[in-house]
């Protein structure tokens, strides 16, 4: 690392990184009681999260539903009992934060959501609501690095636009940083969704849990970007075809039930059979070739395809990555597990593995629900000392990554071969003998990376990613082998 890099350093008593509905629901509480924070996102604008992406359908179970709904989550998705009742037990606190904020809703199936002219913007609406009652976020800021000290946490974020290393030592920190989805060349996630903060989450001694479950969507068009509905899926009839138009998915079965819009009980089998394809690259398409033209023409406007996609009757999909649910272990107070006075909320906690069924609505429900559970847990303790221990250790692994002099390393080219691996071993089919293997390629890209690989700006900030990157990776591996085996 060069000597001229400025290493700024602050005190702040509560230290809460990301500006997602988990981030700002904690932030919001703490200003209502009146206490001191500081908020910081890693992107220039505190919209860019996953949460000003969804439609922010919240899941508010009635109170005859409010059973099942444990009990599925528990004996389906492996979420411990305590976690998931605290969430459902306190989902009325969902009601009450809407009318707070004064955002009118309307009721779904399962709970309630933003009442908007475009039901997908109803997160947009919600985060721009939350941020005129809070404390201005600090943006362009990642956090690249933990350390534990005897009162607190420091946290060592590189800011991407002063191209600079911050230091920030806290009593409390919040964990608000969402998932891992957007290490995955197709995802619909944000692009700081890269889950570095796991990885440093566990450096300072928390768990990890549930790795390898990442929910994916197997109609996705612009590349991962956008995902189709099942009504516009079913005018398919099931027939999904290569570039010339031989129909790849031979399964009468499956194909009758894409066609009835009734395949979510297969998803799985469909992302297996997708996964295939994408290993012998295979473009796949959905033909629409038996579909009428007004309605596709009706049905295809909101995703802005031109005349000439519709007259072709023929789209090209993928699947995306869409969610994840590995994350670090809590306790019922959304406390990580093994750590004092961190907190971990939102999709960065591990509340089940609800890739396998993921349920509908919970994401936005856990981060109000913990948000407010953080803030009143931190206002009952509040333990602050401001004394900033002055230890400067030796620059970690991620520090040692920046240089002035940026070098051609093709990251890109590198980050493509993470993905696919990942890819390869969240299929079903991943065996030990290749797992074993993958982790020595993964080692090897790391060494490579640690020695070799330098830059700054934007450029440091797709190294980090990268870097951070091949130890997700490890954690799907190491996750595998523990379901496999039960090593852990
Ligand atoms: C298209 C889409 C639609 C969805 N629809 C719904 C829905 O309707 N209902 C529902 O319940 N769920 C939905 N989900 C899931 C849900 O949106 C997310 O799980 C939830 O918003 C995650 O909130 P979060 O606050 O935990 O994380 P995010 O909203 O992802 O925010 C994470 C924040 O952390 C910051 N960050 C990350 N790493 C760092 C770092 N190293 N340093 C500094 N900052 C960092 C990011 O910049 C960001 O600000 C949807 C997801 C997608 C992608």
């Amino acid at each position: 690392m060069e000597r001229n890099v400025t290493s700024v350093e602050h005190y702040t008593p509560i230290l809460i990184v990301g500006t997602g509905i988990s981030g700002l629901a904690v932030a919001y509480y703490l200003s209502k009681n009146n206490i001191k924070y500081t908020i910081t996102t890693k992107k220039s604008a505190p919209k860019q999260s996953n949460s000003f992406l969804a439609a922010a359908n919240t899941r508010v179970p009635s109170e005859n539903d409010i059973n099942n709904i444990i009990n599925l989550t528990i004996n389906k998705c492996g979420a411990d009992r305590s976690v998931i009742e605290t969430l459902y037990r306190n989902s009325n606190m969902v009601i009450n934060f809407f009318e707070e904020l004064g955002i009118s809703y309307e009721k779904t199936s399962f709970g309630i959501m933003p009442e908007c002219l475009i039901k997908s913007q109803g997160g947009k609406k919600l985060i721009n609501c939350l941020l005129q009652h809070i404390e201005q976020p600090l943006c362009n800021k990642i956090l690249i690095d933990l350390e534990k000290s005897d009162d607190g946490i420091i946290a060592l974020f590189y800011d991407i636009q002063l191209d600079q290393f911050i230091r920030i030592y806290t009593n409390y920190l919040v964990l608000a940083t969402g998932g891992y989805a957007g290490q995955f060349n197709y995802n619909d996630n944000s692009p700081g969704s890269t889950g570095e903060t796991l990885i440093l989450a566990k450096k300072i001694g928390a768990r990890l849990k549930g790795m390898s479950t990442v929910m994916s969507h197997p109609w996705s068009i612009y590349n991962g970007r956008q995902i189709l509905l099942g009504g516009v899926v079913s005018l398919s009839q099931g027939k999904i075809v290569d570039e010339e138009g031989i129909q790849l998915l031979k399964d009468e079965y499956i194909c009758d039930a894409i066609a009835r819009d009734d395949y979510h009980e297969m998803i799985d089998e469909i992302l297996h059979f997708e996964l295939d394809c994408i290993k012998q690259k295979k473009d796949m398409y959905l033909d629409m070739s038996h579909a009428d033209e007004t309605i596709l023409n009706e049905r295809f406007k909101k995703y802005g395809f031109s005349t000439k996609v519709v007259k072709n009757k023929r789209i090209k999909i993928t699947p995306t990555m869409h969610y994840s649910s590995g994350g670090i272990e809590i306790n019922a107070n959304a406390e990580v597990i093994n750590l004092n006075r961190v907190f971990a909320t939102g999709e960065a906690q591990f509340n089940g593995d609800l890739g396998m069924g993921r349920i509908p609505g919970q994401a936005f429900a856990a981060g109000i629900v913990f948000g407010k559970l953080i803030a009143d847990k931190i206002a009952n303790e509040g333990v602050f000392n401001t004394q900033c221990p002055i230890t400067f250790k030796d620059p970690p692994e991620p520090m040692q990554l920046y240089s002035k002099e940026n070098n051609d390393f093709p990251i890109e080219e590198f980050q493509k071969k993470l993905s696919t691996l990942m890819v390869d071993l969240i299929a079903p089919d991943s065996s030990v003998v290749s797992l074993s293997l993958h982790k020595r390629e993964i080692q090897e890209s790391q060494n490579i990376i640690l020695s070799s690989v330098r830059g700054s700006g934007k450029r440091y900030e797709d190294i980090l990613t990268l870097f951070f990157g091949y130890f997700v990776a490890l954690e799907i591996i190491e996750d595998l082998e523990e379901k496999a085996f039960g090593i852990g």
